[in-house]
């Protein structure tokens, strides 16, 4: 049988890095072992569903690079639902409710102030014909729940090794809503069976719920996948990930302007043993993937990481790799300039930052700026200006006789230059960036400096 996985996010709201490194994980697991992957859009929940987010769940893998073989919505498919819950209530393992939140919120209380677990008391079991239909005629609506064996469920989860949930400690489930509307439980699972899922890859949120599936996986007579469960994403300091700790959503990671490589190489690595390190494909990244890596402790989100690891993508970017980007941006130069500025970007568009620095004029002025220049450097090197053209050469040559002139040396030397000719205190290696100042706006911008003193 092929090996196949599914990511199900519900689209009510953008893709978050959480979400982002569950699809991640999945991706990389199920490319590891040729297998195949199902995107199935669980929008079971009517009111909080909208298609804005089914889009840009959409969106967001096709910018991640995230490849799935199929597509399937839940709200499609409620046929199979409702024969897959109809065959439960045949078996008796689907039973009608019509305890309200207020009295279910009462039993809960009273449970545990007794020092009893809250688990459903399962009253409506006792319920007559006559009462059922009493309840009925009094316009009360069924909730339905399954009928959970009361026996300790094992298995054995690829992240957390040995799991083991007695169910006697869990309420039934609620399969279907006073609505007639399915929760996500029953949907899920008849999915998984429909669609021969093998492996099921999520959140360990959901530990709880995979007792009461594999018991739905059985009670519908299906084959039980295999389940991985990951950490969850949590803020620096350890609380929740939310907007008000730093969490992004992925449209926000894109506006921001980081590359979708980071992201994949981000949330390969993030809750590993493993550092990271920047893969420049998500082949390599699948080639170096495995579940023994991840650890059990939540992952941390930190945006910092994901600029260090945005500028060593860039840094190893071949010019063929980035010229249309560079085209939309208006950087000219093409390769050298390139070469000459990607050691120093963190995002790709600071490279039109430095196109600016390079070939604009008038921005130069430092009189009124925090730095301050030596003007008798720059006196000096204005005299030595070597004739175009230039060259990667030209810096080492024309410093080398600034200096013999002038005694100075390193950072002495090297900064006021820097400053009367960038603006700026650091920045790219001026051997390779001088050229594309050239001649002209060199002895400009030097000139400005002087007279300033
Ligand atoms: N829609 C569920 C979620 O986003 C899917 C969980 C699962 O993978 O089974 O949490």
């Amino acid at each position: 049988m092929k090996n196949k996985l599914r990511f199900a996010p519900s689209p009510t709201g953008y893709l978050h890095i959480g979400n982002a490194r569950t699809v991640v994980l999945n991706y990389l697991f199920i490319k590891s072992i040729d297998g195949e992957m199902l995107l199935r859009i669980d929008d079971t929940d009517i009111e909080r569903s909208k298609k804005e987010f089914d889009n840009a769940i959409i969106e967001d893998l096709d910018w991640l690079g995230i490849k799935y073989n199929d597509l399937i919505r839940q709200s499609d498919r409620s046929d199979k639902y409702d024969e897959a819950a109809n065959m439960l209530k045949k078996i008796g393992l689907l039973y009608p409710c019509y305890e309200s939140d207020e009295e279910l919120q009462r039993k809960r209380k009273l449970n545990l102030s007794q020092g009893k677990p809250p688990v459903y008391d399962r009253s409506a079991l006792s319920l007559t014909q006559k009462q059922h239909e009493e309840l009925i005629l009094d316009g009360k609506k069924p909730h339905w729940r399954f009928k959970l064996d009361r026996v300790v469920i094992n298995w054995n989860d690829l992240i957390r090794g040995e799991q083991r949930i007695d169910c006697s400690s869990l309420s039934d489930p609620i399969l279907i809503r006073e609505d007639g509307t399915y929760l996500y439980t029953l949907p899920s699972v008849v999915d998984d069976i429909d669609k021969s899922i093998t492996h099921v890859i999520r959140g360990e949120d959901h530990v709880s719920n995979t007792a009461s599936q594999i018991q739905l996986y059985k009670a519908l007579k299906s084959e039980i996948p295999i389940f991985g469960h990951h950490s969850l994403m949590v803020a620096s300091d350890g609380s929740r990930l939310s907007k008000r700790t730093g969490s992004k959503s992925i449209k926000d990671i894109r506006g921001d302007k980081i590359e979708s490589i980071t992201v994949t190489n981000y949330c390969a690595r993030i809750g590993t043993s493993k550092s990271v390190e920047a893969f420049n494909t998500v082949d390599d990244l699948i080639k170096s993937f495995n579940f023994k890596d991840i650890s059990r402790s939540p992952a941390r989100f930190n945006f910092n990481d994901l600029e260090i690891i945005n500028a060593k993508i860039l840094q190893g970017r071949s010019y063929a790799s980035v010229k249309r980007q560079l085209e939309d941006l208006n950087v000219g130069g093409e390769d050298l300039f390139w070469d000459a500025v990607r050691p120093n970007l963190t995002r790709i568009s600071e490279a039109k930052y430095w196109w600016d620095i390079a070939v604009n004029d008038g921005i130069f002025d430092v009189r009124d700026g925090i730095f301050d220049v030596n003007d008798g450097v720059c006196k000096v090197a204005l005299e030595l200006l070597p004739p175009e053209p230039w060259d990667e050469k030209t810096w080492k040559a024309w410093t080398n006789k600034i200096s013999e002139k002038t005694g100075l040396k390193g950072r002495d030397l090297f900064f006021p230059l820097r400053i009367a000719l960038t603006g700026q205190d650091h920045g790219p290696n001026l051997s390779t960036f001088l050229p594309f100042i050239g001649l002209i706006r060199t002895a400009k911008r030097l000139n400005v400096n002087i007279d300033t003193f």
